[in-house]
């Protein structure tokens, strides 16, 4: 049989949440049992689950499940990882990429595993600054390499759409340990992220 994705939802707090969003549409003025709106309040409570799942996941396991012994201290990075999460003053989208590197010190972790550390911690309710020192913190505890650097840009749909409205603004945060705290080390980093060594589209 071919692939089949299953997505799996907790009843009891799909029908709490739906019950609650059906309140909010008649709040804010709308008539939730107009019929584009009679599934609405469901889909919502599904699709914050799946927006916020990254409390029931450990980040650690997800990097312990791919440890591999590697005698080798040369700087690994990925970049431009996408990343989706919600800020937690607004419960509004926040997007962008993230970037890692890490100098290990015996240990290296899938490629494919920094990608989902960053799924793990975007979906929760989030500030840019946490989401990047949560990530470095979760590499240096698990991997504990000889440094680590991460990098976010992000753009933030609660300036864009209301406030400020600065529809261009892209906000950097970024965290550094060990041999990142060097300024050559971190200089190399930044440089290589630049660096479009593959055309990207
Ligand atoms: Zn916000």
């Amino acid at each position: 049989m071919a692939y089949k994705k299953t997505e799996h939802y907790d009843e009891d707090i799909t029908a709490k949440l739906s019950a609650n969003y059906k309140d909010i549409i008649g709040l804010i003025g709308e008539d939730p049992q107009r019929e584009g709106l009679q599934k609405t309040p469901e889909r919502i409570a599904k699709a914050m689950q799946f927006l916020t799942q990254g409390y029931e996941i450990s980040a650690k396991d997800i990097l312990n499940s791919a440890k591999f012994h590697e005698p080798m201290s040369e700087m690994i990075i990925v970049k431009d990882i996408e990343l989706y999460s919600m800020c937690e003053h607004h419960m509004v989208p926040f997007f962008g990429k993230a970037h890692i590197a890490y100098i290990p010190n015996g240990w290296i972790t899938g490629l494919s595993k920094l990608g989902r550390v960053v799924d793990v911690f975007s979906r929760r309710l989030q500030v840019q600054e946490r989401l990047t020192t949560e990530i470095l913190d979760v590499i240096q505890e698990t991997l504990n390499p000889l440094g680590v650097a991460v990098v976010i840009e992000a753009q933030h749909l609660c300036m864009m759409m209301r406030g400020i409205q600065k529809q261009n603004s892209v906000t950097t945060t970024s965290a550094f340990s060990g041999e990142f705290e060097k300024q050559s080390t971190r200089n190399e980093f930044i440089s290589l992220i630049k660096a479009d060594l593959i055309r990207r589209h």
